[in-house]
């Protein structure tokens, strides 16, 4: 996998990758995830850390401070993308802080107020102050009537032994409330576009060397004797080992060689389709039209396609290192061999 950048390999696999998680988003995740322990208060780590460092102040507004431990920094520092993927829910408000916790839509008083009077910011205020016997009474407050309705959203749990964090970050399918670590990663995570050929490589049931095979295929990263030779390798013969009459690329060697395309119009005929692209992007696109036909159809297509181009590589490189020949109906007998392998699965 030389071939292909690290930045591209660790990418999802429908973002154009091979779904390697980059060590950097890895410890970035695995802090967010320290940080929801720190909320969460499920640990005596949790609950010595905040008689350590919060006291009796509020987590959410603490200023770092020099006498703070590496640990309490690096959660500290992850409170802005942690508020985003936590809700609040009120057993009856009284571990709430009303004006600091971000209870309100994922946000706090003071984020959506800006500041309060000192009458109103007084310490301790908890929410039970506006929830009185599971019931959000915001207008005892003078709360805006938007707000106010917003305030009325926040979900009340009387049967919880106490107010409660719970886990659930944007886009992610509605659980049970408790962290998962596959959503926190994709919270920290880059995103990149979606490959729509994804499908084409990572086909259930197909072997992974010809995945990885049409995976650099379809990025244009095999090492063919042209691409060797513009990277300054010495390449005594640029002419195809397959048919001996044109310089080998990926084009050519693929789809436009006498032996490769006696080869993919016997796939073609299989399927039932008519492929008759000069590249892989415009074969792609004729198999993706027959997906009406059913996904059984669309599975053995997409199996044939990639067995194919990994017979016709490895045959390629059986020719160069070791001298050894297959003629064309030995290739389709080991693509039918290996498809009906596959189709087992
Ligand atoms: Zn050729």
């Amino acid at each position: 996998m030389h071939a292909v950048s690290w930045e591209q390999l660790c990418r999802p696999r429908k973002e154009g990758g091979v779904g390697l998680r980059p060590l950097l988003e890895i410890r970035e995740a695995s802090a967010l995830k320290l940080a929801w322990s720190f909320i969460s208060r499920g640990s005596l780590w949790a609950d010595w850390m905040h008689s350590r460092y919060v006291k009796q102040g509020n987590f959410w507004t603490c200023a770092p401070d020099n006498n703070h431990s590496v640990t309490f920094k690096t959660v500290l520092r992850h409170r802005v993308v942690l508020k985003t993927a936590i809700r609040r829910v009120m057993r009856d408000g009284s571990d709430t802080d009303l004006w600091r916790d971000p209870w309100i839509d994922r946000r706090s008083l003071l984020d959506i107020r800006g500041s309060a009077t000192h009458r109103e910011d007084r310490r301790g205020l908890k929410c039970s102050r506006i929830l009185r016997d599971g019931v959000w009474r915001p207008e005892s407050y003078r709360y805006t009537e938007e707000l106010g309705g917003i305030i009325m959203s926040t979900a009340i749990d009387p049967a919880l032994p106490a107010d409660r964090w719970i886990w659930e970050p944007p886009g992610a399918s509605l659980g049970s409330g408790e962290f998962q670590f596959r959503s926190c990663y994709n919270l920290i995570r880059h995103t990149f576009s979606l490959s729509p050929d994804y499908e084409f490589v990572w086909c259930k049931g197909l072997a992974r060397k010809m995945q990885l095979c049409v995976y650099k295929l379809l990025l244009g990263r095999l090492l063919t004797r042209d691409r060797l030779s513009s990277f300054g390798v010495a390449v005594p013969d640029p002419i195809c080992v397959l048919c001996s009459s044109a310089p080998e690329s990926i084009r050519h060697l693929f789809f436009e060689c006498d032996v490769t395309w006696h080869i993919w119009s016997e796939q073609s005929r299989v399927l039932g389709v008519c492929a008759s692209g000069r590249n892989i992007g415009d074969i792609i696109p004729v198999i993706r039209g027959g997906r009406g036909r059913g996904q059984d159809w669309f599975r053995t297509a997409r199996v044939r396609l990639a067995a194919s181009v990994w017979h016709v590589w490895r045959e390629r490189n059986r020719r160069i290192f070791e001298g050894l020949v297959t003629p064309p109906v030995g290739i389709l007998h080991n693509i039918d061999f290996d498809v009906n392998a596959m189709e087992i699965v």
